[in-house]
């Protein structure tokens, strides 16, 4: 049984979650316990398409497999501490995860979808200058059982509303915890469980280039990047893992990933802070890593939390970049701020993390000898 599926939330420790197990291991599992392969679909049914965690209520498995299921394993979702409404019915859950560690999920309704923003790891060690996360530090990977589960508990309480699109863009660096985040998007587009197109899940990263590779070849779902700066000289400073991987070397895996998509862009993030990366020369930079590329761009206001050292560029600012990048015929959107009321907007999401180890990519690369 892969380690992935161990998790030790809930208050069931040392129990082996079945939830975000792979559907081949889940088989396997079965078949230790001398169980048609068949029971797997069921439970996956159960979990991910009616979202019931409870094996008391799933009838079509018999009384005894669901006692023997109950005493083995479990379903547990993390808790949840703090549930926030915003006043645009953006949602909020605050979560558990042990340890004093808590993560956070959202989830943004519009009129035409409905878009859950997932945590992959409790805090983020990538120390990115703008981002309430980072300023946190890192903890732990979430398991991959904490990751659906996110989806699950938040599918279960928005019901009848729906979730159509997933994204990796809560706590955490997604590619930095491959192993547990891969297992979690292949069910998202598995049609025995969530059955979301690959349009509809993305995974949004800071830059980090072999696992783009990766991705690319185990499961080429929509992918954005956290470009944020157009030379390497100030994205060295706003996104230090620039300083492992620079710009060219991270936009050539970008262009190898489209080439697994046809038809698909990928997406550039763009937080505009006032005075450091918001200039009509810098938009015209970007405009040159760009063009007639397979790439929009969605600017991002900067939504600020304390103590960040910046601003949000001012609207005339935020204009005139999106007017420069279109003008070149690059495809720009700006991303309209959802649940800043509730500090669930981008880069807001801190959750509660205990830095006990201080291990963060800034302070590592900043201290070595060499870049
Ligand atoms: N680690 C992933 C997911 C991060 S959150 C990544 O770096 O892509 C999703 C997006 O929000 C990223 O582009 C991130 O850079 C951006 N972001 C972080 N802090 C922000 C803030 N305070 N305001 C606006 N966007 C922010």
């Amino acid at each position: 049984m892969p380690t992935d599926s161990l998790t030790l939330t809930g208050g069931e420790p040392g129990k082996l979650s079945l939830l975000g197990m792979p559907a081949t291991s889940l088989i396997e599992f079965f078949e230790t316990l001398d169980e048609k392969p068949y029971r797997a679909q069921q439970i996956m049914r159960w979990l991910y398409q009616r979202h019931v965690t409870d094996y008391g209520a799933m009838t079509d498995l018999s009384a005894a497999l669901r006692k023997q299921l109950a005493g083995m394993t479990t379903l547990a979702l993390a808790p949840v501490l703090r549930r926030e409404h915003g006043a645009d019915g953006t949602r909020k859950w605050l979560l558990d995860v042990g340890a004093g560690q808590a993560v956070e999920t959202v989830y943004i309704p519009e009129p035409n979808r409905g878009t859950l923003c997932i945590s992959s790891q409790a805090g983020c060690a990538l120390d990115c200058a703008f981002c309430a996360t980072g300023h946190q530090g890192f903890n732990r990977n979430l398991s991959a059982a904490e990751i659906l589960g996110q989806v699950v508990l938040a599918a279960r309480e928005i019901a009848p509303a729906e979730i159509t699109n997933v994204v990796f863009m809560g706590m955490g660096e997604p590619l930095a915890n491959y192993r547990n985040v891969l297992p979690v998007v292949r069910l998202l587009i598995d049609d025995q469980a969530y059955g979301l197109s690959r349009r509809r899940v993305t995974i949004s990263t800071a830059g980090l280039v072999p696992q783009i590779l990766k991705l690319s070849d185990d499961c080429n779902v929509a992918l954005a990047v956290s470009l944020h700066a157009p030379t390497d000289e100030l994205r060295d400073r706003l996104v230090p893992i620039n300083r492992r991987h620079p710009i060219a070397e991270l936009l050539d895996a970008c262009w190898v990933y489209a080439a697994g998509q046809p038809s698909r862009q990928i997406t550039f993030e763009y937080v505009l802070l006032d005075g450091v990366n918001d200039s009509v020369v810098q938009a015209r930079q970007l405009v040159k890593l760009l063009r007639n590329r397979p790439a929009k761009v969605n600017l991002i206001p900067f939504n600020a939390f304390p103590e960040s050292g910046f601003r949000c560029s001012l609207q005339p600012a935020i204009d005139a970049f999106w007017q420069t990048l279109r003008d070149s015929g690059l495809i720009a959107t700006i991303r309209r701020p959802r649940g800043d009321d509730i500090a669930a907007a981008c880069g807001q999401l801190a959750g509660r993390v205990r830095d006990r180890q201080r291990v963060r990519l800034g302070d590592r690369v900043i201290g070595a000898s060499s870049p």
